[in-house]
């Protein structure tokens, strides 16, 4: 098996395994943290192995990609991104803010800063960049390639596959979602995550889809 469909098979476990647990949004605050360092610490192995040609443009406070027409994302990223804007207070701001015509992520700062980089989804994690002039001519642009090293890609989106595969084995809703809608939504994020659990679909507004 290769070690990206490895990825695959354990995150996939990982999330059959916190849905069996009593506090599952906890669990997947925990999943996704886990997520995080196990990323990270692959990367740093593909890097110490397999350099990229030239280092990764990507810090916080870099947001050509925050500009994209969609981030796509998964039912638990959502929800777990929703607690944290919501324990934070800005619940209603952002979804003001996704209800704005106003260009870019509504998570990004006016001083240009992800307001909530360390619970951003994974597909925020996935995109990288080698050559920051490509991204400035636009990501997602038709015709305008954006240079990347394929194992940082890779390791992140196979990461959400493994959530999409195992959950979905367990009945819930894996619907694709698309960022600024998730974001415009107003239900109280405990209610989203109630009609989730139980095999509801609260996003419809938010998909990829429609
Ligand atoms: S969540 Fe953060 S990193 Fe992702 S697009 Fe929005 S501002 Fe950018």
């Amino acid at each position: 098996m290769s070690l990206e469909a490895e990825i695959e098979r354990q995150v996939a476990l990982a999330a059959i395994e916190t849905l069996a647990g009593q506090d599952r949004p906890r669990g997947f605050s925990d999943l996704f943290l886990l997520l995080e360092e196990t990323a990270v610490g692959l990367i740093e192995r593909h890097r110490a192995e397999f350099p990229p040609p030239t280092p990764l443009h990507c810090k916080d406070g870099c947001t050509p990609c925050c500009f994209t027409k969609h981030i796509v994302m998964t039912p638990p990223e959502a929800l777990f991104l929703l607690d944290m804007i919501e324990l934070c207070g800005f619940r209603l701001a952002v979804s003001q803010e996704a209800h704005s015509s106003r260009k870019g992520c509504p998570l990004l700062s006016k001083k240009g800063h992800c307001r909530f980089y360390a619970h951003r989804p994974l597909m925020c994690r996935a995109f990288h960049s080698l050559d920051v002039e490509a991204c400035k001519k636009g990501v997602g642009v038709p015709g305008n390639e954006v240079p990347i090293w394929p194992p940082h890609f890779e390791i992140y989106t196979r990461m959400q596959a493994g959530l999409a595969r195992g959950l979905m084995e367990k009945g819930l809703a894996m619907t694709k979602l698309d960022l600024r809608p998730v974001l415009a939504l107003e239900t109280p994020t405990a209610l989203l995550w109630d009609i989730w659990l139980n095999g509801g679909d609260p996003f419809t507004t938010a998909r990829m889809d429609q």
